[in-house]
């Protein structure tokens, strides 16, 4: 079963029986499972399922939706421990990991499902007698979902739960690197007996699947989690239909340390923000802004936490860090090293570059940079790795103009106890999820995520926006004297 679609209720392979390879990036020697490479033709044949199967879905009560995902959700809780196995072998992170992913996406479930279930609309008043003017939110159709690799289980359950329960057909893509994880969300949703059609699930390249659920005129929306680059290709292709897009892309998330900050707190906050999931969060913290007087004290105590970070296979209990999640991305993590040593950073621990990752396997040993300057790649890219940039600076002004000084705008933090100064950085902070005194990444289910600047487009996830997003809204007029 799985090298296998999930098309109109069915488990198909791909056109030509095609598949490819998924490897463990724990040890690339394994191979973790073989999938199903799509065409586009396969990619079309699950449109037109999800397409077909609209209508229906769509005349279905909320009640009757709400069965089917509460039937999966249940699924998912009983399978939680297997589903986490699954994560970690194809994306790398600790199983402790994988499962507060799996614990987060039950969340995240639990809170659409409740949402779907008052899709509330308003009653107004109007000028002229005898009327009854009202709002309603409708379903907008089939929709595309495309789901990256870091959060490969608790992504699609945000989106898919979110356009389904609305009444929306969904077509699925899990990201080329954690096709078994999409296929064990594929699962539990089939086997919750969701109609023929209503969910579609399609692995393959992004040219193939993507690229056609996007191009496609007869799907209504696009959610879309991943890159700035491949989000803004997505946003221009739909732009031809029209086709509304939700797009949660990359981050360049900066911690404030000012002098006066719970060095404790912030260097616990901080340690995780950047290392959880060897840095792969799209809200990690990738750079700190710290005033000179606790500059050298926070350092030295990162350092520490640095050096107590165990790295190996994820499905080892005493593994702190796993790998990175694939080849590409241990060459792509490695180059900004190389390009921070080579812009005159500093390195801590200071390392042999070789030394830091291995063959054969993805590991990266966590590092910090000091030393860095505002203009420097490892200050202004998003790395995606367990790097972490430190900038030094005079003044609490100075540490905004910083922090604002990216392009991204996802996720932010600062560490102080001057509620002048916290108050002044929410005002400032150009992003989507801002904190003070709790690490960068922190978010719940019942509140909005979503980023602004080049980290997203489009109404946020989550909260009542997510399932908003997944709707159309009507004005109804109705003389009735
Ligand atoms: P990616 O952009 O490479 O791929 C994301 C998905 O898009 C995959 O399923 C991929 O196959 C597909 N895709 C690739 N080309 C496509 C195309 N032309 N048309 C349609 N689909 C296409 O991203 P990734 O490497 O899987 O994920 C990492 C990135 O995701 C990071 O930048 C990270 O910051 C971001 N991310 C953002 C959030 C957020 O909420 N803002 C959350 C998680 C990850």
């Amino acid at each position: 079963m799985q090298a296998c679609n999930y098309i109109q209720g069915q488990w198909k392979k791909a056109t030509g029986e095609k598949t490819f390879e998924q490897r463990n990036p724990a040890n690339l020697a394994e191979v973790t499972g073989e999938y199903a490479d799509s065409s586009q033709a396969d990619t079309l044949e699950a449109i037109a399922a999800a397409h077909e199967a609209f209508g229906p879905w769509r005349a279905k009560s909320p009640h009757e939706r709400q069965a089917v995902l509460k039937r999966a959700l249940q699924l998912i809780v009983e399978r939680r421990d297997q589903i986490a196995v699954t994560i970690t072998r194809e994306n790398g992170k600790t199983l402790a990991e994988s499962k507060g992913e799996i614990d987060s996406a039950i969340k995240e479930m639990d809170f659409q499902i409740a949402e779907g279930m008052r899709m509330i609309g308003k009653t107004i008043p109007v000028e002229i007698g005898g009327t009854l003017a009202y709002s309603t939110r409708e379903p907008r159709g089939a929709v595309g979902v495309i789901a990256p690799w870091n959060f490969p289980f608790n992504v699609p359950c945000r989106k898919c739960v979110p356009a389904l329960m609305a009444g929306n057909t969904v077509v699925f893509k899990p990201a080329s690197l954690t096709p078994g994880v999409g296929i064990e969300f594929t699962r539990a949703m089939a086997d919750a007996g969701i109609p023929k059609g209503v969910f579609n699930c399609v692995t393959g390249s992004g040219r193939n699947v993507g690229g056609v659920i996007v191009g496609d005129p007869r799907i209504k929306a696009i959610s879309f989690t991943g890159s700035t680059p491949v989000g803004k290709g997505i946003q221009k292709q739909a732009a031809d239909n029209l086709t509304p897009c939700q797009l949660e892309l990359g981050g360049k998330n900066p911690a404030i340390v000012l002098d006066d900050a719970d060095l404790d707190l912030a260097v616990a906050a901080i340690a995780k923000a950047a290392y959880a999931c060897a840095g792969q969060w799209c809200t990690s913290t990738s750079r700190v802004i710290a005033t000179k007087g606790i500059a050298p004290a926070l350092i030295a105590r990162l350092s520490a936490e640095i050096e107590k970070i165990q790295i190996g296979d994820g499905m080892d209990p005493k593994t702190g860090m796993g790998p990175v999640c694939g080849a590409e991305q241990k060459t792509n993590v490695m180059a900004y090293i190389r390009a921070g040593l080579a812009e005159g950073a500093k390195l801590q621990p200071g390392a042999d570059v070789a030394s830091l990752s291995t063959e054969g396997s993805c590991f990266i040993k966590p590092v910090m940079f000091t030393q860095v300057t505002p203009k420097m790649k490892i200050a202004q890219e998003e790395i995606f790795g367990p790097v972490l940039s430190v900038l030094t600076v005079d003044t609490f002004e100075d540490a905004m103009a910083l922090a604002n000084d990216v392009p991204f705008g996802l996720a932010s933090s600062i560490f102080t106890r001057n509620l002048s100064h916290a108050l002044t950085f929410m005002e400032n902070t150009h992003v989507g999820l801002a904190h003070v005194n709790i690490m960068s990444s922190y978010k719940e289910p019942q509140l909005e995520f979503g980023g602004v600047k080049e980290s997203g487009s489009g109404l946020p996830e989550a909260g009542t926006s997510g399932i908003h997003f997944f709707t159309e809204h009507k004005v109804c007029y109705v003389k009735y004297r």
